[in-house]
């Protein structure tokens, strides 16, 4: 493939100035389609008014005034503004929280301002900007082309034709000319590059564009519905028929026994908010998408909120090697020039001669102004050796260049000195390539190889150099057709980030295993493997034994093989689908265009943020905003932490609305006067049950959240065993209740004290149950130790309102509470205690027996 390095005028382009930039986006706006309407208080509050919480509030509201109770309707009236205060802030907790991921993960451009290029959000681009654009990018705004070559643009989402179309620069005043058709100046918003590079310059922005016009924005962050969404929903369902259903039998049986209809139905919506469980689709909103805002503290994006819950089930991660496990910042290490090796430190300031040549065509084989780590390298230590020689070639023209391709990974850049009548061609690749290249004999690559593998062995990454000159003329469009003779070989050593050796131990720990995938030489990439402590790493598939290699085999071998070398990112679906067939939740990484197949078919696809293309963060459900190994890993932990937290809230929702639904049903059931009313239950489930959520939420991890196996992939939150632990929890806090309000009369107490007995024992048994369920596995004075100031928030709030409720008589007469001394507090508060006693005892004993 022949590829123009020079954009003809480019180097002169200085763009807009920051200030232009700012004023043009003051008058004509930001490059950004209408977004679909913000929801603003009204639209929020509207909803509410459709929450079962609120009918039932203002139902029971609508009751006490038909009985003339005006206080305790104005009561429910005080909690109908609690409900819809709680759902607005919950609501824009959540909106804020996707409204910052949506700007973070929204198209960035690349825009050349002041004459410098700098990446900006796509929504900042202005028209008269310039903007390069290359492989995977989308294309900010509608703009002319400039300057290209070989680009090639994908405009399916204009034309819905799918066959990518080619550009050219643009000659005169050409005619806008509508999408499609090959050959034409002009690139449209939001199509994707393909393949080449170039730079436009924007001549339309926004709803001007041909997208605009067309009104069809692309797809972004969208709070979808999840599997554990549907599954909460089917059960809230049952559950709300199932509350239904009780409260008219409730409704019948009172005004049977009790011949008043109205205050039956009381008693029945009484029992109805009781039971209708609507918190835990809130519950399941907030913890997913309060968990993205989370990790994107910790630099991972979330893209689809839905993979959150797969996190915590992954068994593989498949990680790229340079930059993910590396730091992709190359040092160059060592030397091989006619037979002899030629180590180079930060002191190194000279060189023998033989390694100048070899510094000079690895120059030459490189970018001017290089962006590739590796060449970087070359240009640091090739510009200090070589000063003051005459290696260095800084008028020299750069005429031609053979990108790298699969099928032969070396490069090769074709010069014209102004003196000279012959081009001068550098190539620089892998070993094998240059070999290639260089048409050598098995004799002396065997003889070649052996220097490689000392080099690879030390875990450097090792490329050839070659050289070739060609007489004027025509050239051909092969890099094969040159002449090369071989100069020697360079070594990189491009350290392991640090961390990445503790974060693959964590992994093994937690039951997880690290693939490493990279391009690069078999050895070094088992060096690299070794200093990770990727094991076993002896074996390893190279992306030609991958080649041959049937799909059962690969399946078969892909158990204990955990280092892919020479591997191109085409092959990375191949190891996906197999490491899939082995039952694996596999996490993949990848940055290029030719990594979205495999990132869209893992499980879990990680885009590098700060290297990757549009295209794989499209095709990703996570951004990795740093590319390092460690944050995949913490983002997996925290997958977990979301889990189990979600299922620790969910389990306390079960168990608090035992003793309340069963407070509520009881009474009416045994004939014993009526304990709790619509402001007790909106007590309960107003002030504290959301609270609670928050709590849960802010729990921090198990200590043992990376020391266990992966749970399995759809693994219900609600399993048999959590179910039956949270009915009993519930069950023996009815008892105590129960016991409180009918021991009380006949040790003497009214009904009124008995019920503020009882209610006082429910509130803090409630708090009691938060504690205990803070974690399955630690006892609360462990816990204590484990700071979560949102629950010490929580136990003051719902003190302070008990005590409010308890003490301050306008209220006490509304929930009907008798006067309480402090000796009965004590009392309550033992009671309630003693009612997760049990569970504390059982978290001892469970870890004995482990
Ligand atoms: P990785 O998967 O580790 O990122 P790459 O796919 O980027 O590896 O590169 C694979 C191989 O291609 C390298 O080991 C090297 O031999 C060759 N290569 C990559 N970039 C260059 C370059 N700029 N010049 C010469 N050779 C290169
Ligand atoms: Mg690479």
């Amino acid at each position: 493939m022949v590829k123009f390095v020079q954009e003809p005028g480019i180097e002169n382009i200085k763009g807009l100035t920051e200030d232009e930039a700012a004023e043009r986006i003051k008058t004509e706006g930001y490059n950004e389609l209408p977004a679909s309407k913000k929801r603003t208080i009204i639209d929020i509050s509207l909803e509410v008014l459709k929450e079962p919480m609120f009918l039932l509030l203002i139902a029971g509201g609508a009751i006490y005034l038909m009985i003339g109770d005006v206080e305790e309707a104005l009561m429910l009236l005080v909690f109908v503004f609690v409900v819809i205060g709680i759902t607005i802030y919950q609501e824009q907790k959540v909106e804020r929280a996707l409204e910052a991921l949506k700007s973070l993960s929204s198209p960035r451009a690349l825009v050349i301002r002041n004459g410098v290029a700098a990446r900006i959000p796509g929504r900042e681009v202005v028209r008269g900007d310039i903007i390069m654009l290359s492989e995977g990018d989308r294309v900010p705004a509608d703009a002319v082309v400039l300057s290209c070559s070989n680009l090639l643009i994908d405009e399916s989402l204009l034309t819905g034709e799918s066959v990518p179309v080619r550009k050219v620069p643009c000659e005169k005043e050409s005619v806008i000319e509508r999408p499609g058709g090959d050959d034409l100046p002009f690139v449209y918003s939001s199509t994707l590059v393909v393949q080449g590079h170039g730079v436009a310059e924007v001549n339309k922005i926004g709803i001007n564009t041909e997208i605009g016009k067309i009104g069809k924005a692309l797809q972004t962050l969208e709070p979808e519905e999840t599997p554990l969404q549907k599954e909460t929903k089917k059960l809230v369902k049952i559950f709300a028929a199932a509350g239904m259903a009780l409260c008219v039998l409730v409704i019948v049986i009172y005004s049977i026994t009790r011949g008043n209809w109205l205050n039956g139905v009381l008693t029945g919506i009484t029992l109805a908010m009781a039971l209708i469980p609507e918190e835990i689709p809130v519950v399941l909103t907030i913890f997913l998408a309060l968990g993205a805002w989370r990790m994107s503290k910790r630099r991972v994006l979330t893209r689809q909120l839905r993979s959150i819950q797969t996190l915590g089930s992954t068994t593989v991660l498949s990680v790229d090697k340079t930059g993910t496990l590396t730091m992709n910042r190359m040092s160059l290490r060592k030397l091989y020039a006619q037979g002899k090796f030629f180590t180079i430190d930060e002191n190194t300031a000279s060189m023998p001669e033989p390694f100048h040549e070899l510094m000079e065509y690895s120059i030459l084989a490189s970018q001017h102004d290089p962006f590739d780590p590796m060449e970087k390298a070359i240009k640091d230590v090739g510009n200090k050796i070589l000063i003051n020689t005459e290696h260095l070639h800084d008028s020299w023209i750069l005429v031609q260049e053979y990108a790298l391709s699969k099928k032969l990974l070396a490069l090769s850049h074709v010069w014209r000195s102004p003196e000279g009548n012959e081009y001068v061609i550098a190539a620089k690749g892998a070993p094998e390539a240059i070999y290639d290249l260089c048409h050598m004999d098995d004799k002396k690559i065997s003889e070649l190889n052996s220097s490689v593998q000392e080099m690879a062995g030390e875990g450097l990454r090792v490329l050839g150099v070659a050289r070739a000159v060609f007489k004027k003329s025509d050239l051909p469009t092969d890099q094969h057709e040159f002449n090369f003779e071989f100069i020697g070989l360079i070594g990189f050593y491009d350290p392991l980030r640090p961390g990445v050796a503790n974060a693959v131990k964590e992994c093994y720990e937690a039951g997880l295993r690290t693939i490493m995938i990279t391009g690069d030489y078999p050895v070094t990439a088992q060096n690299i493997a070794k200093q990770a402590g990727i094991s076993p790493c002896n074996e390893i598939i190279t992306g030609i034994e991958l080649e041959k290699m049937g799909d059962d085999e690969l399946k078969r071998r892909i158990g204990n093989v955990n280092v892919f070398a020479r591997v191109v990112p085409e092959q990375k679906l191949r190891i996906v689908e197999a490491l899939k067939k082995n039952g694996e939740v596999v996490v993949m990484t990848g940055d290029g265009v030719n990594d979205a197949p495999a990132l869209k078919n893992a499980h879990i696809g990680f885009a590098m943020g700060s290297r990757g293309t549009e295209v794989a963060r499209e095709a990703s459900s996570f951004v990795l905003l740093d590319d390092d190994f460690s944050s995949i890993v913490q983002a997996v932990k925290m997958g977990r932490r979301i889990f189990d937290n979600l299922k620790k809230a969910m389990s306390y929702i079960f168990a608090i609305h035992v003793p309340i639904a069963g407070m509520s049903l009881l009474p009416v059931l045994l004939g014993w006067p009526i304990m709790l009313f619509p402001a007790h239950i909106a007590f309960l489930e107003l002030i504290i049950d959301p609270v609670c959520s928050i709590v849960f939420e802010a729990e921090p991890e198990e200590k043992d959240v990376m020391k266990r196996p992966p749970k399995k992939l759809n693994e219900p939150i609600f399993d048999k065993k959590m179910i039956f632990i949270s009915i009993l929890q519930g069950l023996v806090i009815l008892a105590i209740v129960a016991a409180v309000y009918r021991g009380a009369p006949m040790l003497g107490e009214s009904e009124e004290q008995a019920r503020a007995l009882a209610f006082t024992t429910l509130v803090i048994a409630n708090l009691s149950l938060v504690f205990t369920n803070r974690s399955w596995s630690r006892t609360i004075p462990e816990m204590i130790r484990t700071p979560n100031k949102a629950l010490l928030g929580v136990s003051i709030i719902a003190l302070f309102f008990l005590a409010l409720s308890l003490y301050v008589p306008f209220l006490s007469s509304i929930f009907q509470f008798g006067q309480l001394h402090l000796i009965d507090l004590v009392i309550c508060a033992a009671a309630s205690i003693l009612g997760i006693l049990w569970f504390e005892g059982l978290k001892i004993v469970n870890r004995q027996s482990r």
